[in-house]
């Protein structure tokens, strides 16, 4: 077990080795993430190892836990989000192979795999599209679109002849 992260792995040196990373990324040093967040401040706890899969392609597997800060598009404050991700993914394995293991794939470069981009990759993939508080209660202007407008029930103009009639 090691504490500093490099970015970069070989696999199959990996592999063959049966190493155990364990480690912390600091948000700031993933850009694509930090464009998403309130700010660049969190870190991001990652372990993780690879394997043989047994379908002749190795596995990235591991998991990874933070807490983001995001802007609650409700109030526009900021929303600690806590995230925790386990991921399991077959190393240069073609499509049909992952879909028959129900694993997600993912390409290396050259046999070698970047694993701030994987855990970048897995945090924006688990980010809320519209991030926001929990209850509805932290702006009380805010209208929420789901809410069905008061419909106007308007008479109609044939059952008030009636009525006239009527009288
Ligand atoms: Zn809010």
């Amino acid at each position: 077990m090691q504490d500093k992260l490099q970015r970069c792995y070989q696999i199959q040196k990996e592999v063959s080795r049966g190493s155990y990373f364990r480690g912390v990324i600091e948000c700031k040093s993933l850009g694509r993430l930090v464009e998403k967040l309130n700010n660049d401040q969190g870190k991001i706890t990652v372990e993780f190892n690879f394997s043989d899969s047994g379908y002749d392609h190795p596995i990235l597997q591991g998991h990874l836990e933070t807490i983001l800060t995001l802007e609650c598009q409700r109030c526009l404050k900021s929303l600690k989000l806590p995230m925790k991700i386990e991921f399991k993914l077959l190393v240069d394995a073609p499509d049909e192979l992952a879909l028959d293991s129900s694993l997600e794939s993912i390409c290396s470069e050259d046999g070698t795999i970047d694993i701030f981009e994987v855990v970048e990759e897995e945090l924006i993939l688990g980010l809320p599209l519209v991030p926001m508080h929990e209850g509805k209660s932290c702006n009380e202007y805010w209208q929420s679109q789901d809410d069905t407008p008061d419909v106007v029930m308007k008479e109609n103009p044939f059952s008030v002849l009636k009525k006239l009639k009527m009288n």
